[in-house]
């Protein structure tokens, strides 16, 4: 059953990520579908995220509502420009040092 659709690939992939590190079973559909489409409506397109059992979906959606893109959020893995800490998307502050992600994007 469909979750959400995502606004764009990228984040489409970081909630598969996050989905997956709670091990909820997903997948992304409609990952080609953009920009090779001539008359469906814009909001019928883009990537679409899954779930496998439809028991997860409160927890789904928490987790990709906890994930909305906030701006100058990292999506991806990310280094500390202070002390050179790697670390996971989901924080936007680094844990070793305090440096904010915001500060070297
Ligand atoms: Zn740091």
């Amino acid at each position: 059953m469909k979750l959400s659709r995502a606004p764009n690939l990228l984040i489409a992939q970081h909630w598969i990520n996050l989905l997956e590190q709670v091990h909820i079973s997903c997948e992304l559909h409609n990952r080609y579908m953009q920009g090779a489409m001539g008359d469906i409506p814009v909001d019928q397109c883009g990537p679409e995220v899954w779930l496998e059992h439809e028991a997860d979906l409160p927890a789904a959606q928490r987790v990709i509502t906890g994930a909305a893109p906030t701006p100058g959020a990292p999506l991806m893995r990310w280094r500390c420009g202070s002390c050179h800490e790697s670390l996971e998307p989901q924080f936007t502050t680094c844990w070793n040092c305090g440096s904010s992600y915001s500060d070297f994007s």
